[in-house]
C-alpha cells in the first residue's frame, strides 16, 4: 500500500493536485478538509455552536461518507467554520479513524490524502509526503475566483483577510497545527500552473517510490 500525504495552506492547490495524482496513479484521493466542513455543517445545522467542542465531537462522530459529497461543503462560511471546528482535540480523534481506514483499505494498492496533518499525525509513516504553499496575494486570487465562481459575493481582499485568519488559526493550535512534516518535500505552487505543479509532484513521487 502507497501512501502519498499532501499537507499545505489554504487554497495552495493542494486539491487539485491531489486529484492529479490520483489520476495519475490511480489511487483514490481524499480531501480531509471536507470531514472537518461536513462536522462544522452538522454542528451548524442542528443549531450547534462551532467554539463548542461538546458539539463538535457529537457531530464528528456522526460523521460518515455520505456526509462529504454535499456541495456546499464548499461554500467559504463552511471553511471558516469548519477552521474553528477543528481546534477541539476531541474533534480530531473522533475524526482520526476514517482517515486511518482510507489509508490502511486492504482493497486499493494506494491512496492519497490531503489536509493539514496528514504527514505529521495521520500518516507520519506515509510514503510520499508533500508539503505545498503559494504567496498569499496569489492563493487570495485563487480562492477568490473559485468562491465567485459558485455565486459568493466577497472582493480578494475578504479573501485574503480570511486566507491570514485561517492560516494562523490551524498553525498556531495547540493539537495537530498545520506544519511541513520535518521529511515533507516542499512545493511553492506561486507562479505554476496546474500542470506544473502535478509534474513537478510527480517527479518527486516517482524518485521517493522508486528508491
Ligand atoms: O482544506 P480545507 O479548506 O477544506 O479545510 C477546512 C479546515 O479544516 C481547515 O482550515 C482546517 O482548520 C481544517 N482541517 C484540519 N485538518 C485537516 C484538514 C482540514 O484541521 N487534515
Amino acid at each position: 500500500m502507497t501512501v502519498i500525504a499532501i499537507d499545505g495552506t489554504f487554497a495552495s492547490g493542494k486539491g487539485t493536485l491531489g486529484k492529479g495524482l490520483a489520476a495519475h496513479y490511480g489511487f483514490p484521493y481524499l480531501d480531509t478538509g471536507k470531514l472537518y466542513r461536513a462536522t462544522a455543517k452538522r454542528v451548524l445545522d442542528a443549531g450547534g455552536d462551532v467554539t463548542s467542542s461538546v458539539d463538535g465531537t457529537l457531530a464528528a462522530k456522526a460523521i460518515t461518507a455520505d456526509d462529504l459529497s454535499d456541495p456546499i461543503l464548499k461554500s467559504g462560511p463552511i471553511g471558516a467554520a469548519a477552521s474553528k471546528v477543528s481546534v477541539h482535540p476531541d474533534v480530531r480523534t473522533a475524526l482520526f479513524d476514517f482517515q486511518r481506514e482510507f489509508a490502511a483499505n486492504p482493497k486499493t494498492s494506494g491512496g492519497i490524502l490531503d489536509g493539514r496533518d496528514i504527514g505529521t499525525v495521520i500518516c507520519p509513516d506515509a510514503d510520499v509526503k508533500l508539503y505545498v504553499t503559494a504567496s498569499p496575494e496569489e492563493r487570495a486570487k485563487r480562492r477568490h475566483a473559485e468562491l465567485t465562481g459558485y455565486g459568493e459575493v466577497l472582493t480578494v481582499e475578504d479573501v485574503l483577510a480570511q486566507l491570514i485568519e485561517r492560516d494562523t488559526r490551524d498553525s498556531t493550535r495547540a493539537t495537530a497545527p498545520l506544519k511541513p512534516a520535518v521529511d515533507a518535500h516542499m512545493i511553492d505552487t506561486t507562479g505554476l500552473g496546474i500542470a506544473e505543479v502535478l509534474a513537478v509532484a510527480i517527479s518527486i513521487c516517482d524518485a521517493v517510490l522508486t528508491r
